[in-house]
């Protein structure tokens, strides 16, 4: 159950695709659910840090979300400001893809983001 609780942000953003599809909720529980995702993917996730190291390797210790580094402090500055810097982002791109557990996070992310915007859209035309 624990580790299942790891992953409650995918299944957040499941409720969230199911709101759209079936609508289950009003579009506020989607919105809510989409933007919980997006904070869950960005900071939570359990998925490798994905830092540029000195011999340009990725760096493969866990850590939590796509933006934050692993435990070593030079990596979660790394990353932080990787996301600020626009000829950096090659190189986070590097890491959001390292592995299928990453793409995985990396599209969930994505898709949690749109969600979150196109709820918000659809609260103001209403
Ligand atoms: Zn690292």
């Amino acid at each position: 159950m624990r580790s299942l609780l790891r992953y409650w942000g995918y299944l957040s953003l499941a409720l969230a695709i199911a709101g759209w599809v079936v609508h289950l909720f009003t579009l506020t529980v989607v919105l809510i659910l989409s933007v919980a995702a997006v904070g869950y993917f960005t900071l939570q996730a359990p998925v490798w840090c994905g830092a540029v190291t000195r011999t340009g390797q990725l760096c493969r210790n866990n850590s939590m979300g796509l933006l934050l580094g692993c435990h070593l402090r030079e990596h979660k500055w790394q990353k932080l400001t990787m996301a600020f810097v626009p000829k950096k982002w090659r190189d986070i791109n590097r890491g959001l893809w390292t592995s299928p557990r990453e793409g995985m996070a990396t599209l969930s992310g994505i898709a949690a983001a749109v969600s979150a915007v196109a709820a918000v859209a659809a609260i103001a035309l209403h």
